[in-house]
């Protein structure tokens, strides 16, 4: 008899685990509320990237006179731009749609709960369905946290799911939070010549970076003239003729428009976990390394589970739990080590890292090397007239083994794949010297760095 396998929410973690799970033989019905890709597609990682590369074109349009080009004044048309976003989303929920079709997995268009250790309802326009489950997955993902003290009206005050694109572009616009999602949003929206004020509560903008990287980061916003409220913590916004953002020290931050990005809460309201038995923290699902919940058939993987809040890492734990839930985590399964995980930051300087921060190493006291090579090392660089950024390449100075990296600069987050799969095999900085790579290309500052 085939592994009944229930998953709640299509988004990465669902979706991966349904179309692997079934490919390895299992029984999978997935039930999503809303969209089959998620708010990934819907919300977050497409409509931002998409917008994010529009941004990227029109400031590179600015600087193309220094290529001997002459210079057009690119203006955003937010009709075409919501068109485009449309036909991404619609192309890849299609392309996800037809493979899990052509896997067999059984789509139900509704919202699920849990009625038991073993039983899942399916609650569709009209009817309720009930699904009984050898394993079930929770990945249900998370949604945009809302303070008491703001009210988004989607109009004026944003949350990060309504300004991709935003309802107008702003001529003013305050960004509460500087994590990623809040400097990503501050790239995008001065790209497009809106003035910006940032709210970062901490003395660094993306307080969990590397501060050599931020610091890269906080030099173009200041370049670009983003006021910085730093040490700020908003507490009160007031609408009237324009949108004031009131801060704990006393300041206040007036815009036209003003944008929440203090992170996300878990989708696991209303899903009858604490009925079936199953322990939340702080609404999160706690998992072990085969992201089992304290019910060992019962899993939890993306948002919902408390680790990295990024797709590819909840398409990872997706990947893994279809294994596991097929029992072949025995043979080749490996666990994820989140701390291999790479990351990007679609900013200008577009930033990437992977594996140990330098900060970090320091702050344990383990000893490494540190490698750094500017940029403007690659002829490429020179070749795009964009010479700004670095890479860095921590190793163990004992055995040369690559141990993590950051790079800060145009195509970062494409580069990184090679420090990732570095880090990953344990590879050492003499194999990725010894790679010969293609002439000329930024991967060369790589090799330079791997000296
Ligand atoms: C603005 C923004 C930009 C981002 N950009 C990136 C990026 O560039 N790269 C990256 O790696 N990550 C990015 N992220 C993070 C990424 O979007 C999330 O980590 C990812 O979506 C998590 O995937 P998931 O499968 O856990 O959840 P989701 O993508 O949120 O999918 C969960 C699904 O579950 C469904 N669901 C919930 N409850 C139920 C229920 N009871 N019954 C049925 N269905 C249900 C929902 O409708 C949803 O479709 C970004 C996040 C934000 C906010």
């Amino acid at each position: 008899m085939a592994v009944k396998f229930v998953i709640i929410g299509g988004g990465p973690a669902g979706n991966t685990a349904a179309t692997y799970a079934a490919r390895l033989g299992a029984e999978v019905t997935l039930v999503e509320r809303d969209v089959v890709g998620g708010a990934a597609h819907l919300w977050d990682c497409i409509p931002s990237k998409t917008m994010i590369a529009t941004g990227g074109a029109m400031s590179f349009s600015r600087r193309i006179e220094g290529m001997g080009l002459s210079h057009q004044d690119a203006r955003l048309d937010l009709e075409v731009q919501r068109a485009r976003i449309a036909e991404i989303e619609h192309h890849l929920q299609s392309q996800v749609t037809q493979l899990l079709s052509s896997q067999g997995v059984r789509m139900i268009s509704g919202s699920a709960r849990l009625a038991g250790p073993h039983q899942v309802v399916a609650d569709t326009d009209t009817e309720s369905i009930e699904l009984d489950a050898d394993a079930i997955l929770l990945a249900t993902g998370s949604r945009p946290r809302i303070p008491d003290w703001a009210q988004p009206d989607g109009t004026r005050v944003l949350t990060t799911r309504q300004a991709y694109p935003p309802p107008e572009m702003p001529e003013h616009l305050v960004v509460i939070g500087s994590g990623v999602t809040g400097v990503e949003f501050v790239h995008m929206f001065t790209s497009f010549g809106a003035k910006v004020t940032l709210i970062v509560s901490r003395q660094q903008v993306l307080p969990a970076k590397d501060p050599e990287v931020a610091a890269a980061l906080e030099d173009e916003l200041l370049r670009r003239g983003v006021r910085l409220f730093k040490g700020a913590r908003a507490e009160r916004i007031d609408i009237t003729d324009s949108v004031e953002v009131h801060c704990d020290d006393g300041r206040v931050a007036k815009g036209s428009h003003a944008l929440l990005a203090i992170g996300s809460i878990p989708n696991t309201d209303g899903l009858g976990l604490e009925a079936a038995g199953i322990v939340t923290d702080g609404g999160y699902v706690p998992i072990n390394h085969h992201c089992q919940s304290n019910l060992a058939h019962v899993y939890a993987a993306g948002d919902v589970s408390g680790k990295l809040p990024l797709s590819s890492v909840a398409s990872m734990q997706g990947r893994k739990i279809a294994e596991h839930v097929m029992g072949i985590h025995s043979r080749e399964h490996r666990h994820i080590d989140y701390e291999k995980a790479a990351s990007a930051i679609f900013t200008e300087p577009e930033i990437a890292d992977v594996g140990l921060a330098e900060a970090d190493a320091f702050a344990s006291g383990r000893k490494i090397r540190v490698t750094k090579v500017p940029y403007a090392a690659a002829a490429k660089a020179m070749i795009n007239d964009d010479t700004g950024g670095f890479v860095k390449i921590i190793s163990d100075p004992a055995t040369g083994v690559v141990l993590g990296g950051s790079i800060v600069g145009r195509h970062a987050a494409e580069l990184i794949s090679v420090l990732a799969l570095a880090v990953t095999a344990n590879l050492k900085v003499t194999d990725i010297v010894e790679s010969c790579l293609a002439h000329p290309t930024l991967s060369e500052a790589l090799a330079e760095a791997a000296e």
